[in-house]
């Protein structure tokens, strides 16, 4: 059988400052997880917990960066897989690869001594989407062992489990997924506003020589729209215009220059040339 490839699997450091805008998804997932920490209570009071925290909104907007922060605030293992690694051709292959991606996130968890791990499901719709009329899909049994897997998350175990999923297409996940005991709470990540922008150029600036003439304010005002990865991107690409002038700076027009850049979706001159 085919490994297991995993795009993103690792436990790099994020905390929350790290994450620019997004101040009230930040707060509802602090307080989630806040919440989460107080077992011993949670399991007094009969309550049920939380199992997994489900993330929407459009794409680039911080919602793999919110997962990995949520590992670093609650001291877990972090795992990181994508839907569409479990689309197989093979019947069976995309739930044992869900079977593998808990035992990891355990496994992991005891090695690194810590006592919960985080699991973060990126685009969580392609295994999750509506089963329509009865319809038998080739990855319904995908599903069905994500929903015993977390069927099968409960507060004294050792180590915790959580899970958390991303998708930009909520209305399309499979009810079984939205029943209370699975995602319980749903955080929206919606595209920042102009302080979010502008504290994700300032976040995306730190390492950047940027001229004193500069404004972010006017950046952030040019840049309606924009997620927080388009924004990475104009950082990006105005340091490659400086580069290429020969400035030691990045100056206003290169960041204007990059604006466009980026609204066009063109390549990346980078991005081309590896
Ligand atoms: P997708 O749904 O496409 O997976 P996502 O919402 O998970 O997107 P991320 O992977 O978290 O988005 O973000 C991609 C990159 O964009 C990050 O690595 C970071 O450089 C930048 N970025 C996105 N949002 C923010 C933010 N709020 N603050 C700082 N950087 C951000």
């Amino acid at each position: 059988p085919q490994k297991n490839k995993r795009k993103i699997a690792t436990s790099n450091k994020l905390t929350f400052d790290q994450i620019g805008g997004q101040e009230s998804a930040k707060q509802e997932l602090r307080e989630a997880l806040d919440f989460m920490v107080r077992h011993e209570e949670i399991k007094k009071f009969g309550i049920r917990p939380i199992k997994g925290i489900l993330l929407t909104g459009p794409p680039g907007t911080g919602k793999t960066l919110l997962a990995k922060a949520a590992a670093q605030y609650t001291n877990s293992a972090f795992v990181a897989s994508s839907g569409s690694e479990f689309v197989e051709m093979y019947i069976g292959v995309g739930a044992s690869r869900i079977r593998e991606l808990f035992r990891e996130a355990k496994t992991r968890a005891t090695k690194e001594n810590k006592e919960s791990a985080v699991i973060f499901i990126d685009e969580i719709d392609v295994i999750g989407g509506k089963r329509e009329g009865g319809q038998q899909r080739e990855y319904d049994q995908t599903l069905n062992q994500l929903l015993t897997e977390m069927d099968g998350i409960y507060t004294s175990d050792s180590p915790r489990i959580l899970l958390v999923a991303a998708t930009n297409r909520k209305e399309m996940l499979d009810s079984a997924l939205l029943r209370p005991g699975r995602f319980d709470r749903h955080i929206q990540v919606d595209l920042p506003d102009k302080r979010g922008r502008r504290h994700i150029l300032e976040l995306h600036a730190v390492n950047k020589p940027l001229s004193k003439d500069v404004s972010l304010d006017k950046v952030a005002d040019e840049s309606y729209g924009f997620s927080g990865a388009q924004l990475e991107s104009v950082m990006n690409e105005a340091a490659i215009y400086a580069m290429r002038d020969e400035l030691d700076e990045i100056e206003q027009g290169h960041l204007s220059l990059a604006i466009d850049k980026v609204m066009l979706g063109e390549k990346t001159d980078r991005e081309s040339t590896e």
